[in-house]
């Protein structure tokens, strides 16, 4: 048997008790929510006891012609299209409560953001000593996070393996990755016929692993309607953790992106009595995280 630090999935989204309960059943004590609305949904989940932790971007800043602000449902205040409502759009965020901020970067207007809206979103967000997390799916949206000093990037280029420049800028800023291949690896399927290959995004962490980026574990686990792929929570973890050893992460270096690395990136004051006992040992063998006996939150049992 080993004893580990509760799991955190660094990318999920959470619609409420149901899927707190899901990720706490697979080991998943805390979930970083990175994009939930209404506020009053976000406030309810916050409040629920014997299941996963949540924090949350509320609602992220998306583009105004991209895939994002066509999805059902998705609140008009989300689009930004210029510094100063990106000034506006970050007040509004820090009033909501917000752990940290997300931003969708797609590769240039008219789909995503242009570069000055991108830059004042980080700025603002940074003046309010908040943590800056960018959705990134090609090699041009990479870029534009890269330039605009993003703390932490999220998802992996489909449609080709990251360049050397653009991942030594990752590493001279510090950036970190939460590639989310469980998610990548769904989508790549639904969108080869535009030649995005989840190999692009596999080779791009082994890229990263080699070249001192820190890689976090997320799946991108959710029940949105509207989403290309959906990832289950909790499970999908366990999944993620497999993809990153894949990928060529030694199993500790995945157990550290699921626990200290991202406690330590987003800050969490983590309660250490958050945690699960697996039979086997996962720095051996990534799959032993599976075989889940226990899980506590809090010091309660809740498996
Ligand atoms: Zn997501």
């Amino acid at each position: 048997m080993t004893v580990l630090p509760g799991l955190i999935d660094a990318h999920v989204h959470t619609s409420g008790r149901a899927d707190l309960e899901e990720l706490a059943r697979w080991g998943v004590t805390t979930g970083l929510d990175m994009g939930s609305w209404p506020r009053e949904l976000v406030d309810e989940m916050r409040a629920q006891k014997g299941v996963a932790r949540i924090r949350s971007a509320t609602i992220p800043a998306v583009g105004k012609g991209g895939h994002h602000a066509r999805m059902p449902g998705f609140p008009a205040e989300g689009v930004v299209t210029s510094p100063d409502e990106a000034k506006r759009f970050v007040d509004r965020r820090v009033a909501d409560g917000a752990d940290f901020l997300k931003i969708v970067t797609e590769a240039a207007p008219p789909e995503g953001m242009d570069q000055p809206t991108v830059d004042a979103l980080v700025r603002a967000a940074h003046d309010h000593g908040l943590l800056v997390v960018a959705h990134s799916v090609t090699t041009g949206a990479f870029r534009v996070a890269v330039e605009a000093g993003v703390d932490v990037s999220t998802h992996a280029p489909l449609d080709a393996v990251l360049d050397d420049d653009t991942i030594a800028g990752m590493r001279e800023t510090g950036m970190v990755s939460v590639p989310t291949l469980t998610m990548m690896e769904g989508t790549a399927k639904l969108l080869a016929p535009l030649g995005f290959r989840y190999e692009h995004a596999r080779d791009t962490v082994t890229r990263f692993r080699d070249a001192g980026v820190a890689v976090l574990a997320g799946t991108d686990a959710n029940s949105a309607p509207g989403a290309p792929f959906a990832p289950k929570h909790g499970e999908s973890m366990h999944h993620e953790l497999e993809l990153l050893v894949a990928a060529g992460l030694t199993p500790a270096e995945a157990v550290r992106g699921a626990t200290e690395l991202p406690a330590r990136v987003f800050g969490l004051a983590v309660d250490p009595r958050d945690r699960l006992e697996v039979e086997g040992d996962p720095a051996v063998d990534i799959t032993a995280t599976r075989n889940i006996t226990a899980v506590w939150i809090g010091g309660e049992r809740v498996r």
